[in-house]
């Protein structure tokens, strides 16, 4: 099968693990989409944004996306990387900032900007959009 090259990476969600993902994109000058069916970065973790999580600060931070960080003068202090952050410590020091960096935000498409949302089963055809994706069908 022949892949074709010269379209983006397209990246499912803007939760820790697609923000990251889009980071080492960014970092290698790849071009990316994220598609993201919340109205915001982070919409899941927004949901127990309340509860501290069991994974302290250093283990939530992704390699790519802190030299991104980094290099627009977000900084994170040494002192705090043993402790627990909460959901929403994590979005308001970390995923925020990294969803609008000026490398990722631009390629962030909310649902608000999608013609067809996808549903987790279902086939999703972005109609305006150069992107055509397809599930592999259950078997059965
Ligand atoms: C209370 C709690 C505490 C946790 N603590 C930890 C911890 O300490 N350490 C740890 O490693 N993990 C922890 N987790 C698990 C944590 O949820 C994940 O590690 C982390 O959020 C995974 O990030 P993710 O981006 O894969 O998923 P999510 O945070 O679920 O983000 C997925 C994103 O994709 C979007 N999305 C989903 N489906 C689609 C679709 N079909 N189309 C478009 N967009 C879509 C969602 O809206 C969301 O923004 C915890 C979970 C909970 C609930």
């Amino acid at each position: 099968m022949t892949m074709p090259t010269d379209l983006p990476v397209a990246v499912i969600g803007a939760g820790p693990v697609g923000l990251a993902a889009a980071a080492h994109l960014a970092l290698r000058k790849m071009p990316f989409v994220v598609l993201e069916r919340g109205l915001q970065s982070a919409a899941v973790v927004r949901y127990w944004a309340h509860v501290t999580v069991f994974s302290p600060w250093r283990f939530n931070i992704d390699t790519a996306a802190r030299e991104l960080l980094q290099t627009s003068g977000w900084s994170f202090p040494d002192a705090k990387l043993d402790s627990d952050p909460t959901g929403r410590e994590l979005i308001d020091n970390y995923l925020e900032p990294l969803a609008e960096l000026q490398s990722i935000s631009p390629f962030i498409r909310y649902a608000r900007d999608l013609s067809c949302l996808c549903s987790s089963r279902r086939i999703c055809l972005l109609s305006n959009s150069p992107f055509r994706t397809a599930q592999s069908r259950a078997a059965g």
